[in-house]
């Protein structure tokens, strides 16, 4: 029941690693071309290599993440999850700025899944969290 051949991707959908649910792809405005992956049922964002850069860079951010979907999202990953491309173990890494932003990273090609609301969190890096950031660096 695949109707999704379409040449605008040139790939199939993926399936959330969290749940199974197919990702709807979602071209955002504003950063030249860069479309997401993102899951209608948890809200989590599959961003591919540099995405999260490029969304950041272009400060599309709410543009992609549709904020936290549910009051009782666990932490931490409950179960192993696996990339949505290639099936390697996804790592969950702190974010290098943000630390209590923990992205799950696929070592294999490079992508990003992201948990609602995640996305706008990175964004949101305050001017405090810069300087603490600047401080750590010295
Ligand atoms: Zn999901
Ligand atoms: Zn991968």
């Amino acid at each position: 029941m695949s109707h999704f051949h379409e040449a605008e991707t040139g790939q199939s959908r993926l399936r959330c690693p969290k749940d199974g649910t197919l990702m709807e792809k979602s071209a955002v405005a504003g950063t030249a071309g860069v479309t997401v992956d993102r899951c209608a049922k948890c809200g989590a964002v599959w961003l591919d290599k540099n995405e999260l850069e490029r969304i950041l860079a272009a400060g599309a951010a709410s543009k992609v993440d549709l904020g936290p979907f549910g009051k009782d999202k666990p932490n931490g990953p409950i179960a192993p999850l696996m990339c949505p491309r290639d099936q390697s173990l996804l790592t969950e890494v702190a974010d290098a700025k943000q630390m209590h932003v923990l992205i799950m990273i696929c070592s294999e090609c490079g992508g990003k899944l992201l948990d609602a609301g995640e996305l706008i969190d990175l964004a949101q890096f305050t001017v405090g969290e810069r300087i603490k950031a600047a401080l750590k660096l010295g």
